[in-house]
């Protein structure tokens, strides 16, 4: 399978060059290098995208290769991007870079996290998660046709023909939209519409009735019954799936700034916490380890007042940005406190977490930290426990904790399992 991008270097061996390499490596980024423009191809045979590094004086002395580099840009249109690092800033330079197809252009000292924040930039995501839509209906046809259009238009489709089946769904899935029947059998929509909307965690999903229903009173009131929107039947696929994804944009918009710390854009305490007593409960459902880590920066309130907080700060995105890079989709990750990091591993023991953060532990303390012209490395420590050695969430996290301590007390910039 191919991976999403590769950093590529390219050009005479040069210090800025492989620091720059280095670093990216420590964020997990697969590093290539390649001694010709033409050697690109072999790269696009592994990697959807690249992004190639280029010091600027390579292409500054020589008209031929910055113009083969354009072409090569061009040919590979919205698959390559070129990024240029230089030890000098001068508009000379800069504008050659940019007739070489540059993309970016970095000055030293070239702090990793904004060079690989740059590379999200350009490489477009490709991998947004599919939408996922309830159908609540107990005709069967219906609900074929409702969830064939949607998910021909790229969405995932949960169904519940019996409404007492709705909460599981809710609970485990986390649909963004609902839609609902008006009439069914057992209660009706609005019934059903009233009883969601009864319970906090669900107030705020949206609910879109697709009904027969014609007559304009029935359809205000079911509106005023905390509907958001009526689609009525016969409806064409592309009404539909419009209309429905409008809506669930919107509610992953807001669960993100809902769910989401402003800093790091990892989980916040809350939610973190939510989803490790989730992830025990699925793992006892389906008899699965679950395996939580909790990470403190050692001595930070020393990066604080030697570098500022501004470049704390920047500290604490970089790690954000490190475990979100190496670590699996399926990890959750949140930023437990000030500068307190968790990370809940499902289908994982203590000790291959301990394994895959001993990994990230040492690739962050070679990690570069910039303030101004200065920098500096930075650790942190880290403490395991997980289930079903111990029976739940709380002792689940009481335990990390306490290995967390045993960590700092061993000296720091090391793992425990508790
Ligand atoms: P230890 O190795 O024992 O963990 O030492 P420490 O200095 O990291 O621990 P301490 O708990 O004394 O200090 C934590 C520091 O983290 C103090 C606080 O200013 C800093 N901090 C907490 N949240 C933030 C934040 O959002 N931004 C910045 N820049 N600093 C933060
Ligand atoms: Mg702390
Ligand atoms: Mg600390």
């Amino acid at each position: 399978m191919k991976v999403k991008r590769v950093a590529v270097r390219f050009g005479p061996d040069r210090r800025t060059v492989s620091d720059v390499m280095d670093q990216i490596e420590y964020f997990g980024l697969p590093v290539r290098e390649i001694d010709s423009v033409h050697s690109i191809g072999g790269v696009f045979s592994e990697a959807e995208f690249v992004v190639l590094i280029v010091h600027a004086e390579t292409i500054t002395g020589d008209r031929e290769l910055a113009r083969a580099l354009f072409r090569c840009r061009r040919e590979n249109d919205s698959h390559l991007f070129i990024v240029f690092v230089s030890e000098t800033d001068d508009f000379e330079t800069r504008l050659a870079c940019i007739r070489a197809g540059g993309s970016a252009f970095f000055i030293t000292p070239i702090d990793a996290r904004r060079l690989i924040d740059k590379f999200d930039s350009l490489v477009p995501e490709c991998h947004r998660e599919p939408y996922h839509v309830l159908i609540i209906d107990d005709d069967h046809e219906q609900v074929g046709y409702t969830a064939l259009v949607l998910q021909q238009a790229g969405m995932v489709t949960s169904v519940a023909s019996d409404p007492r089946n709705i909460f599981k769904i809710l609970v485990e899935y986390k649909p963004e939209l609902i839609v609902m029947d008006m009439y069914m059998p057992d209660c009706t929509g609005m019934e059903l519409a009233t009883l969601i909307r009864q319970q906090e965690a669900f107030v705020a999903i949206p609910i879109v009735f697709l009904s027969i229903e014609t007559d304009m009173d029935k359809q205000l009131e079911a509106i005023a019954q905390g509907a958001d929107d009526f689609l009525t039947k016969p409806i064409s696929p592309d009404h539909l799936t419009k209309s429905i994804a409008v809506r669930a944009e919107r509610t992953r918009n807001m669960r993100f700034f809902i769910e989401r710390d402003s800093l790091t854009g990892l989980l916040n305490h809350t939610h973190l916490k939510q989803r490790l007593a989730e992830e025990i409960q699925r793992g006892e459902r389906i008899g699965q380890n679950v395996s939580f880590a909790m990470i403190d920066l050692d001595r930070f309130k020393s990066v604080n007042d030697t570098y500022g907080h501004l470049t704390g700060d920047g500290v604490l995105k970089t790690l954000a940005r490190l475990l979100r890079e190496r670590l699996r989709s399926t990890d959750v990750i949140g930023r437990y406190g000030g500068e307190e990091f968790g990370i809940v591993f499902f289908n994982t023991t203590a000790e291959q977490a301990a394994t895959v953060m001993n990994q990230i532990r040492e690739s962050f303390s070679r990690i570069k930290h910039y303030a101004g012209d200065e920098s500096f490395f930075s650790t942190f420590s880290c403490g395991i426990a997980s289930f079903p050695t111990l029976a739940n969430a709380t002792d689940v996290s009481e335990a990390s904790d306490r290995a967390l301590y045993r960590a700092k007390d061993a000296g720091r910039n090391c793992v425990v399992i508790g």
